[in-house]
């Protein structure tokens, strides 16, 4: 579940709480620091990740933005040839000229070669869309297959920190088109400059209307300011509101979740969250609003005073064609470049300003790929784990709170299991047993004292081969979309799958019979998310599934972390018998919440709030009268008094 941050529920109660605002927000030098700074160094980041992608994109993007700054100028200097040749054509006009004389002139010939321009114009124009749009598809490819290579190694622990989620979040949302949004911006950066260049050159030539120029680009100057300080504006707004759009993504994604539908419906709960995500919403809308109305309130300021300057600029070219220093060509060619100054002027700014707000974007891609691992070896060259034997497990004063905690959570664990023990985990709920398995399966390492497999620190073994010894079936256990032979081999994907070697671990989990009952059998696709034909299993067919994918991993520790709670009695019994059938001489840890599947346990080990206070077998306990024989008798007695599985201690 994801951070809530309210108080208690209501419907129509509910106060949004604003976090403090940062104070930075458009902090004029610490930008400028920054522009010099992180900028070009996530703009690099950003040719490199493209670079990865393809080198030839970049390639083609060069080509085009090279072309498409020359394009325009072009365009402008033919037309205004074609208009200063029709000019002279109609002043010479004698009566006597033919159709002959037209299709020999130079105007014809201007017009063709303006045809062709346009033609090559519309061609270079598609070849960029498309390519942008298949490069995009690609960039986006390669950016997620970064994001998910990185959370693949990453720690368990980083999960358990909002701050990781925030990252994840923004780096997924952002993988899509910032990379090549400002990519081609970048490009288009460089076709606007050269379009500028050359317009200024032509503006030049004007007759004393060089200077003019400058003020086209002197007028643009505040809006650049505006652009830059607003974009900056709207990332802090961005980063500041995250928790408010994760919360509303919480709100929709609970509301359309499959899985909790049934309960949303009962408890009458949509509306309740339909109106938080409103609340939340209004928040978050309210800040946004008023910047996009601000700044473009400041734009069209500029603009007004731009277009007036523009228009005292156009009456002095007219005018010279009125005292005919110019000729109409002219008029067409310098007003051309004014207009165009000011919009490739402008084009840059809002330009510069998106990659600018891009590239901070991309920031959260960094910072997430960033993200340190610590469940690494601490060895350079690290341990190989023994396989196919018997282990021993040690804890030496182990102590454990979850990152981001004040609590410790498992206190000064000491804890030895010798090859082909049997150990049950017994406690109340919230004693901490899940987290000495995922201690012991260094899912986490201890915050103080160590773990040893085989008389070695569990940190100097290689990680993905201590990992292949378990076997281990969390409460929480995996359903996946894919069909019941892939959920079972998924135990072990590594190792070739035969058919038998599948149909025995469902045989052992006792699994084997509902699979056979299924449409295709072990071909039936579970779950009903892709496939029009998936089907939908019940609690306890998951968990023998489950069950069997740990029989089917074949490992050296078998690990049942309560996975038999849908089961009824008689099952779970017979899943715990299998189990002790099939162990050899295996180690099994087994959470479980039913005590009589302790009673053949080589070790009893009973937790109560993160600390060891008994351990032995059933019978040495039973005989302490402590917390354990407590526990058993208050189960015991329920059984006999008839209210079997009602019971769950501890809630
Ligand atoms: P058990 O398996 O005995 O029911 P757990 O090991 O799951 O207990 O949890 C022990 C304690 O650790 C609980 O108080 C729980 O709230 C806390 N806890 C479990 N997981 C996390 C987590 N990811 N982050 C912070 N606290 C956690």
């Amino acid at each position: 579940m994801g951070p809530m941050g309210f108080g208690p529920p209501g419907r129509g109660h509910f106060e949004y709480k604003s976090v403090e605002k940062p104070k930075s927000i458009g902090d004029v030098p610490r930008f400028l620091k920054e522009l010099l700074g992180g900028f070009f160094s996530r703009l690099f980041y950003i040719f490199k990740l493209v670079w990865k992608t393809g080198p030839w994109i970049l390639f083609v993007m060069s080509f085009i933005a090279l072309f498409e700054g020359l394009s325009p100028v072009i365009g402008s200097l033919i037309s205004k040839s074609i208009l200063n040749e029709l000019q002279d054509a109609y002043t010479a006009y004698t009566g006597t000229e033919i159709a002959a004389d037209f299709l020999h002139s130079d105007v014809f010939l201007l017009l063709i070669f303006f045809f062709i321009h346009r033609i090559l114009s519309q061609i270079i124009n598609r070849i960029n869309s498309a390519a942008t749009r298949i490069s995009g598809e690609l960039v986006v490819e390669q950016v997620k297959m970064m994001i998910m290579e990185k959370t693949k190694e990453l720690d368990l622990a980083s999960f358990d920190m909002p701050a990781f989620y925030e990252k994840l979040e923004n780096a997924n949302r952002e993988a899509g088109n910032r990379p090549i949004q400002i990519l081609s911006s970048t490009f288009s950066i460089v076709s606007t400059s050269i379009s500028l260049v050359s317009y200024i050159i032509i503006l030049a030539t004007a007759p004393g209307m060089w200077w003019t120029a400058l003020i086209m680009i002197g007028i643009s100057i505040p809006s650049a300011i505006v652009s830059f300080i607003y974009r900056r504006k709207h990332f802090s707004y961005m980063r500041f509101r995250s928790k408010d759009r994760r919360q509303m993504n919480y709100y929709t994604s609970t509301v359309t979740n499959k899985d909790i539908v049934k309960e949303i419906r009962m408890f009458d709960l949509a509306d309740t969250f339909i109106d938080r995500y409103r609340a939340v919403f209004k928040h978050y809308y309210a800040g946004l609003k008023k910047l996009i109305i601000t700044e473009n309130t400041w734009h069209v300021v500029i603009t007004l005073i731009s277009a007036l300057t523009r228009c005292v600029f156009f009456a002095m070219i007219a005018f010279q064609v009125f005292t005919r220093r110019i000729r109409i060509g002219d008029y067409s060619l310098f007003t051309g470049a004014l207009t165009s100054i000011a919009t490739n002027v402008s084009t840059l700014i809002n330009t510069s300003a998106t990659i600018y707000e891009g590239t901070l974007f991309i920031d959260n891609l960094i910072s997430f790929m960033e993200e340190k691992q610590t469940v690494v070896p601490r060895l350079e060259k690290p341990e190989r784990v023994a396989h196919g034997v018997s282990h021993t497990i040690q804890f030496i004063h182990v102590s454990f709170r979850y990152p981001g905690t004040e609590r410790d959570v498992l206190k000064d664990i000491n804890l030895t299991l010798r090859p082909g023990e049997t150990m049950v985990l017994v406690g109340l709920n919230g004693a901490g047993k899940t987290t000495l398995i995922k201690l012991l399966t260094r899912l986490y390492d201890p915050t103080e004292g160590q773990i040893l497999l085989d008389g070695k620190d569990l940190r100097d073994y290689d990680v993905k081969d201590l990992y292949s010894i378990f076997g281990i079936i969390f409460q929480d256990f995996g359903k996946y979309a894919f069909t019941v032979k892939e959920n079972i081999a998924f135990g072990n994907f590594h190792k070739e799958h035969k058919d038998e070697d599948i149909r025995r671990a469902a045989t052992e989990a006792n699994a084997d019979e509902y699979i056979s009952k299924l449409p295709d059998g072990y071909d039936t696709p579970l779950m009903r998310i892709f496939e029009q034909n998936g089907l939908e299993l019940s609690g306890g067919q998951w968990q023998k599934l489950a069950v069997a994918r740990a029989f089917y991993a074949d490992s050296d520790v078998l690990i049942l972390d309560e996975p038999t709670s849908a089961l009824d009695p008689m099952a779970e019994q017979e899943i715990y018998n299998q189990f002790d059938r099939l162990r050899k001489d295996k180690m099994t840890i087994f959470v479980s919440h039913r005590l009589s599947s302790a009673t053949v346990a080589s070790k009893i080990v009973v937790l109560e709030y993160g600390e060891i206070i008994e351990e032995g077998t059933h019978h040495e306990l039973m005989e302490q009268h402590g917390k354990y024989y407590e526990l058993f008798s208050t189960q015991a007695k329920r059984y006999l008094a008839g209210d079997g599985e009602q019971e769950d201690h501890g809630q």
